[in-house]
């Protein structure tokens, strides 16, 4: 099976993808990671983020890679920027403001899904981002669109920062979150928004463990009966 879930920034999707993929021994991948890279790569290289050409130009040209963790200080995976470990730096606040440009360059997405569909090419996969449902894996078997309310979005990501012991305002990463949403649904190059035939879950209620659950259920189902549930 091919798992899409997408959703807003903060919705849970990455720690719901990864909880369901270790249950199902599926290969787990978040393609925002990909997307911070180039953001990363651009703002290290001094390009200018408004620049489309050049930035589109260095998502041409950058090795991306996404490996299991290599070390045991919380990650999920080791992301790979020219052979570098940029795990962690692609988490950076001034990546967190800025993805939001270059991933709404068609040029970007061109070059980003056509390694995200090789990737999932062989199957048993699930995988997390904005579009997965509806331009990377349109015949995904199940697609789970997640959302919160961006005050409980935010709530999470401020804890989560708290756990790591960075500095975090919770009002800053409200507006960032409301900014970033913005940005991402209304851009004219695979906007932010379920696709047709996806089932949506609201999880400002629910814990990880609760969400999970409810989505492995929803697999658990289509296996059963995948004639009747693709009607
Ligand atoms: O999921 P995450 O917050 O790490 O994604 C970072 C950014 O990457 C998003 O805000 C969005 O701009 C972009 N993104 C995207 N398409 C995806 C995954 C992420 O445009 N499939």
């Amino acid at each position: 099976m091919k798992i899409a879930i997408d959703g807003p920034a903060g919705s849970g999707k990455s720690t719901v993808g990864a909880a369901l993929a270790k249950r199902l021994h599926y290969l787990y991948f978040d393609t925002g990671v990909m997307y911070r890279a180039v953001t990363l790569a651009a703002l290290q290289r001094n390009i200018a983020i408004k620049d489309e050409v050049a930035v589109s130009e260095l998502a041409e040209h950058i090795n991306i890679t996404v490996t299991p963790p290599d070390q045991d200080d919380g990650r999920q995976y080791t992301v790979w920027l020219d052979e570098k470990d940029v795990t962690w730096d692609i988490r950076s606040s001034a990546v967190d403001n800025n993805v939001s440009i270059p991933s709404s360059y068609p040029e970007v997405r061109a070059a980003m899904v056509r390694q995200q569909r090789r990737v999932a090419e062989p199957g048993n996969v699930v995988m997390v981002g904005r579009d997965i449902g509806t331009v990377v894996l349109p015949d995904a078997d199940l697609k789970i669109y997640l959302i919160a309310t961006a005050e409980e979005r935010a709530r999470r990501r401020f804890e989560e920062l708290q756990k790591r012991e960075q500095s975090a305002d919770y009002s800053g990463i409200l507006s960032a979150i409301q900014r970033r949403d913005e940005v991402d649904s209304s851009r004219k190059a695979s906007p932010l928004k379920p696709a047709a035939d996806a089932i949506i879950l609201d999880c400002t209620h629910l814990s990880p463990e609760e969400t999970t659950e409810k989505t492995l259920a929803l697999v658990l189902e289509k296996i059963k009966t995948p004639a009747q549930s693709q009607r």
